[in-house]
């Protein structure tokens, strides 16, 4: 080291004063586009006054006090900055989520993040395979973290009584309730608004079960010490996703063009195409590109696809459809998997024996660090290759040696 350098506890490092309250939330994430809906300011806010509506067209926070406006906080100008602490899209989140969990940031060429296993997981009990999207490997997890006392609840996604298909943020303590809400429906559901719930029942050690935009909130709420809200998240369970759809597709395209009626579905997955299975016994494939006008305003910007700030991430892309794809990120993760392993509660395999999950974990962790705005923080963009220029159409043969 030259006499120059400063040693890293110098006061230069030090991080400096965080003061950003609402009125930085709203202009640089809410009206920029950058925000998800993912309610972690909702949660969190001391004094109750970001609202939300966990409807269609909405999942965004709006700010309930009418004193400064819309875009001011009377308990930010007084020095309350708890949901910009605790929103993964507000300024450099990505490094600072990074640097808790890991030590370090990723390297450019980490599209899918930081991790420490890829592997092929599924549930061995028979009936949780059956009921899980893939392999049943997140509810097997929950089952076993419930059993093992690691957590009293995990905030996940239940469904409205009246609507198989309306996600709404539900709790859940037992095996039947795990397996009640097992599956995946692929309209937003923002899981961390069962929080309140759970505090009020007394629940303090939490799983969440939530795509990349909730499961970054815990972590970057550590790292800028958001306080005791950030304590009850233990275990963040992620979801690989690349977008989710408006509400409206059912009635607007199953429905209205293909006469599928959302009562009438029994189960659907995304495998590069929608699928769509019937009570009847019929099963249907909608391309994707005809879904694409219903996605939801909040996944348009979104970088992460394979929810890289969780203890564990999941998904379902690769040649077998009944296994999950689980990328094992931190310390707590490896512990968890290593002992379900042991336990005989799931059979595992290394993912990289499926080629064409791995390419494709890459490739759509990719496609959506390209959504990334480049007028925002530059972290998630760094590295992304840019897109292969399209073929032009056949040129007369080149010249020898050109
Ligand atoms: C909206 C969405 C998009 C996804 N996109 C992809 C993708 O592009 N590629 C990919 O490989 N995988 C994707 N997944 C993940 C995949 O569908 C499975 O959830 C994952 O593989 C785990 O399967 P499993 O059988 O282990 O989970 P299960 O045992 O079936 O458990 C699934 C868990 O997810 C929760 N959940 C269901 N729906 C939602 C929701 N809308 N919001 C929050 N939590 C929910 C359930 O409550 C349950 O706890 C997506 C999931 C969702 C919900
Ligand atoms: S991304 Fe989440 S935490 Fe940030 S403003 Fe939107 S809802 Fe709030
Ligand atoms: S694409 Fe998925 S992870 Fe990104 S904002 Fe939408 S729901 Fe969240």
């Amino acid at each position: 080291m030259t006499d120059t350098a400063a040693p890293p506890s110098a006061p230069a490092d030090k991080k400096e004063r965080w003061t950003a309250q609402w009125k930085e939330l709203y202009a640089e994430v809410i009206t920029t586009g950058l925000c998800t809906g993912c309610a972690g300011c909702v949660v969190t806010c001391p004094h109750d006054v970001i609202g939300y509506e966990h409807e269609e067209g909405k999942y965004i926070p709006f700010h309930l006090e009418e004193e400064l406006g819309l875009d001011n906080c009377i308990h930010g100008e007084k020095g309350c900055t708890t949901c910009t602490r605790a929103c993964p899209r507000f300024r450099a989140w990505e490094p600072a989520a990074d640097m808790h969990l890991f030590g370090r940031v990723r390297e450019p060429d980490e599209m899918a993040g930081i991790w420490r296993q890829l592997l092929l997981t599924r549930a061995s009990e028979k009936t949780v395979h059956e009921m899980g999207q893939d392999g049943g490997f997140v509810s097997a997890m929950l089952i076993w973290l419930r059993e093992n006392d690691y957590i009293d609840a995990a905030l996940v996604s239940g469904v409205e009584d009246d609507d198989q298909w309306k996600a709404k943020p539900a709790i859940v303590t037992t095996k039947e309730e795990i397996l009640a809400t097992a599956g995946s429906r692929y309209t937003y559901c923002a899981n961390p608004l069962a929080l309140p719930e759970a505090k009020e029942r007394g629940f303090e050690r939490l799983a969440m079960v939530g795509m990349g935009c909730q499961t970054s909130s815990p972590p970057v709420m550590w790292d800028r010490k958001a306080g005791k809200v950030s304590k009850p998240f233990l275990f963040n369970i992620g979801l690989l996703c690349s977008k989710t759809f408006d509400d409206a597709i059912f009635t607007e395209l199953f429905e209205a063009k293909y006469g599928l009626r959302k009562a009438d579905m029994v189960k659907m997955n995304i495998k590069g195409v929608f699928q769509i299975w019937m009570k009847d016994g019929s099963y249907h494939e909608i391309d994707l590109k005809e879904c694409h006008q219903w996605t939801r305003e909040g996944c348009k910007h979104c970088p992460d696809f394979a929810a890289e700030h969780s203890d564990i991430a999941t998904g379902g892309i690769g040649v077998d459809n009944d296994w999950t794809l689980t990328i094992v990120r931190t310390e707590l993760g490896e512990e968890v998997i290593g002992r379900m392993i042991a336990d005989g509660v799931i059979e595992s395999r290394p993912a990289q024996e499926d080629d064409e999950a791995m390419r494709l974990l890459r490739l759509l962790s990719i496609v959506s660090r390209r959504r990334w705005p480049a007028d925002a923080d530059p972290a998630p963009a760094i590295g992304v290759p840019p897109p292969k220029k399209k073929k032009a159409a056949p040129a007369p043969a080149p010249a020898a040696g050109s």
